[in-house]
């Protein structure tokens, strides 16, 4: 598989530290998402036919990225790895159709950064799997068709809501990933303690499983941090005690909110006395772009209900109120 992510590259310099589950009994949690999944690449085998293409939807760090790798896997295809931001002209991505192989994903991150001429090549690459190039100008125009290989596109977003609503309707397969529960957070930290040889207690795994902001690349990012602690205090095993030292170090509270999770919702507080207020206005008080604070951030203040979305602007909840004054 000819993955090109920097993150995937870098596990591949410590092949120890390859966290990044290959198959599905390896990735816990999104138990939904798995069980369609499974269904619709078995069908596509039974039938030999590509699979179709797949949108994946949520917030960062939750594994979009990991789980177009494992299908890619199950399906036995190679995956070329884009994104959004780096496609900008359409000649950038005629390119990168142009070349593709047969019985190849494309995955293009966060495809609702692709520039709108650039969709509109990918209409009628996904729909006829052709390439319609228009060649020269005005009356002596003429529309050169070039056929692709069978190929799929796993599109990954964190905003599905700015896919056009033409490019959306091309995904036959759209799954949205969620927060993970404690449960399977647990689970992925077990494992990722074993990759990295440490030894990690249950209760210790729990307890960092409920401070993660439900979010795997959080869980993998602190335990490793954990592990720092850990070492420099020569503890053989991580127990809560660990866990507990490592996380106020650094600055993860009681509900898992790090310091920006926090400040975001004491501008709300403190400037505006919890809102409502609009997200640009909390964004230039925090001195960070809106587009970070809306993807990164705000999904999960929503998510636990310490922040409210209204038609007005965003609200500080009697529970984000409650937290703060904790
Ligand atoms: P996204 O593409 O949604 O931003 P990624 O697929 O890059 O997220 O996942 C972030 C990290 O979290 C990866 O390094 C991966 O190891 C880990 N991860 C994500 N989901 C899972 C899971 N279900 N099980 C185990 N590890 C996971």
């Amino acid at each position: 598989n000819s993955i090109v992510l920097p993150e995937l590259a870098n596990d591949t310099i410590e092949p120890h530290l390859n966290l990044r589950p290959k198959n599905f009994d390896e990735y816990p949690g999104q138990e939904r998402v798995c069980e369609n999944l499974k269904v619709y690449t078995q069908a596509a085998k039974l039938r030999g036919k590509m699979l179709d293409h797949c949108l994946f939807h949520g917030p960062p760090g939750l594994g979009k990225t990991t789980l177009a790798g494992i299908v890619a896997e199950t399906m036995g295809y190679q995956i070329k790895v884009t994104s959004g931001p780096v496609i900008e002209r359409a000649a950038d991505l005629m390119g990168i159709l142009a070349s593709i192989e047969s019985k190849t994903i494309l995955f293009i991150d966060e495809i609702h950064r692709l520039p709108s001429n650039v969709e509109e090549i990918l209409y009628s690459a996904m729909e006829d799997m052709r390439l319609d190039i228009l060649i020269g100008q005005g009356p002596t125009a003429r529309t050169v068709k070039f056929d692709l290989p069978p190929f799929c596109i796993i599109g990954a977003t964190t905003k599905a809501g700015a896919i056009s609503a033409p490019l959306r309707d091309r995904f036959g397969i759209q799954e949205h990933l969620d927060f993970y529960s404690p449960e399977s957070l647990t689970k992925i930290l077990m494992r990722s303690a074993k990759i990295m040889n440490a030894q990690l207690e249950n209760e210790a795994a729990f307890l960092l499983s409920t401070r993660c902001r439900g979010t795997p690349r959080i869980a993998n990012q602190l335990l490793k941090r954990i592990l720092d602690f850990a070492l420099v205090s020569n503890k053989i095993s991580i127990d809560c005690d660990v866990v507990n030292l490592a996380l106020k170090r650094l600055g993860v509270d009681s509900e898992g909110l790090c310091i920006m999770d926090r400040d975001f919702l004491k501008i709300m507080k403190d400037r505006y006395q919890g809102g409502p207020v609009g997200l640009d206005a909390i964004a230039a008080a925090l001195n960070e772009e809106k587009s970070t604070l809306e993807d990164v951030y705000e999904p999960y203040l929503v998510y636990r209900g310490f922040v409210l979305r209204t038609a007005r602007g965003r609200m500080l909840s009697d529970l984000g109120k409650n937290h703060l004054d904790n």
